[in-house]
């Protein structure tokens, strides 16, 4: 570690972050670098109890947080925002290290993070409501809009702080209070976004920060509590499930995050060059370990082979390393199950006709890094096409006709994202309203904004975040029948 890093690391608070307060809790979570396998530091490992009293501080103050002015929710998080971006280097530099996503794709993250920020504090102040008379002329019919009420926010590892910023923004807008529990990868981003909470001016008792290594044993309890009114979990479909089954017994507002199996569909009318940088886009961001990420390249016949000369072209050339190394293009994956996963696809693909045209191999040494790989002639029977491959891998896979496309973009039972590349306005608009997704790229390879509503269909999710709609996951509705005497 340079003093650089220690210095980052050190920063970092390594307690519980508990209803805004700082407090000793058990020690023993390691958390360490995917690059070196190197441990960076300890922190505080929350236990159930700890969840408890996170949730009696948040039920303890809802109301009061509720009550404060919309401006003043908004201004916190303003601050915030501004406190974030003038820490950009420091954080991003946290990120790479717990992450390992090379520098300039932390800063972007923290950039992207620090958005919903600077979304939702003006979001605050336009939580509307509604009166109209009516259609009898009997009554009037008032709608008002009220926080939810206290909420469990679920984040992976992936993007350690704009998973986050993503529902604690809207939570805060709402006028929510919360308990984050991050992935237990990536604990210190969301450690160093409380302490700019409390600097930014976040009352007490509304955001408590707790990272645990037992998840499961950690949330249920929290989910049993009818202190607790919600529940937004970004990660896999299969936690997704599990959570969603523990929602039932509270009947808890949900909003689920989950796991997709994105096809990235080149027609032959498309711009080539501008179709590859887009897939270079949405696949390599992250190293190929996001939701969004491309898994199936669907590229029409006749330009198939050429889309993928020119992609192992450009992934080959890619420069591997530590991601706080100048130029690194490709940091390591998580961990090593995630890099066992992805050389098991490579593997099962290869077996099920697949050619490798550039990369295939797990490198030697520390960490946990694999070569970008392009495959070629990949069948319906690999499980590339089923499962997410989370790494650095492009299948290719060719079709034959528009409706082949479609067929294939839709056999899946994710639906998050598809990216479409195509010249010709009516194939465009034809395609993109038969593609069972919650969102398209179209002739773009990426789609995450703040200000747009982030989502899948089908497994990939419930609710929206981002956008006008991301507060209104956090917004309950009451109705008042009104009846005034003499109208
Ligand atoms: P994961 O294993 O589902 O974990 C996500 C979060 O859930 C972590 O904080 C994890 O804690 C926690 N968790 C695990 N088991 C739990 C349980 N039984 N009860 C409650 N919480 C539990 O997913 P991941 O591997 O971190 O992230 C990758 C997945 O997230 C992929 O499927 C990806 O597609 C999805 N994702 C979706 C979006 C989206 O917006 N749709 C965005 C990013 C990622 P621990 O860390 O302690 O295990």
């Amino acid at each position: 570690m340079t003093a650089e890093e220690a210095r980052v690391v050190a920063s970092v608070p390594k307690g519980l972050y508990l209803g805004g307060r700082w407090v000793d809790g058990d020690a023993g979570l390691a958390v360490d670098d995917p690059a070196t396998g190197e441990i960076i530091t300890d922190i505080a490992d929350a236990t159930p109890a700890d969840g408890l009293a996170a949730l009696s501080r948040a039920a303890a103050v809802q109301e009061s947080w509720a009550a404060e002015a919309p401006r003043a929710r908004g201004e916190i998080l303003r601050r915030a925002f501004e406190l974030i971006m003038a820490r950009v280097d420091d954080l991003a530099l946290l990120m790479t290290m717990e992450m390992g996503k090379p520098l300039g794709e932390s800063k972007a993250e923290v950039t992207y993070a620090a958005e919903f920020f600077r979304w939702f504090s003006e979001e605050a102040c336009r939580i509307d409501g509604g009166y109209a008379t009516a259609p009898s002329g009997a009554f009037r019919v008032l709608v008002m809009r009220q926080p939810v009420g206290p909420c469990l926010l679920i984040t992976p590892w992936n993007f350690p702080l704009a998973m986050g910023t993503r529902k604690i923004g809207p939570a805060i807008a709402a006028g929510c209070t919360m308990i984050v529990k991050p992935a237990k990868q990536t604990p210190l981003s969301m450690l160093a976004l409380a302490q700019i909470m409390t600097e930014a001016g976040l009352p007490e008792g509304v955001m408590s920060v707790l990272p645990t290594s037992n998840a499961g044993a950690f949330t249920s309890p929290l989910m049993a509590d009818p202190r607790l009114r919600k529940v937004s979990f970004t990660g896999s479909t299969e936690v997704g499930r599990v959570l969603l089954k523990q929602a039932a017994d509270q009947v808890l507002r949900t909003s689920m995050e989950l796991g997709g199996n994105a096809a990235f569909i080149v027609f032959a009318d498309a711009d080539l060059d501008a179709a590859v940088d887009g897939a270079m886009i949405a696949k390599m961001r992250n190293v190929g370990e996001a939701c969004t990420a491309a898994n199936r390249f669907l590229v029409e016949a006749s330009v198939a082979t050429a889309f993928a000369e020119k992609m192992a072209a450009r992934m080959g050339a890619m420069k591997i390393g530590r991601g706080t190394e100048p130029d690194v293009q490709v940091g390591p994956l998580v961990d090593e199950p995630t890099r066992t996963k992805v050389a098991d696809l490579v593997a099962d693909a290869v077996a099920n006709g697949a050619s490798v045209v550039t990369g295939g191999r797990s490198l030697g040494g520390p960490g946990h890094f694999y070569e970008p790989t392009v495959l070629t002639g990949v069948d319906g029977r690999a499980r590339v096409n089923r499962e997410e491959i989370f790494g650095p891998v492009a299948p290719v896979r060719a079709f034959e006709s528009e409706a082949e496309a479609i067929a294939l973009n839709n056999d899946t039972e994710y639906g998050l994202v598809s990216y479409l590349f195509t010249n010709d306005l009516d194939r465009a608009m034809r395609v993109c309203e038969r593609l069972e997704t919650g969102m398209i790229g179209l002739n773009q390879g990426l789609v995450s904004n703040p200000a747009a509503p982030f989502g899948g269909v089908k497994q990939s999710g419930l609710g929206r975040e981002g956008g006008r709609m991301g507060i209104e996951e956090y917004l309950e509705t009451k109705y008042v029948a009104l009846n005034i005497r003499g109208a």
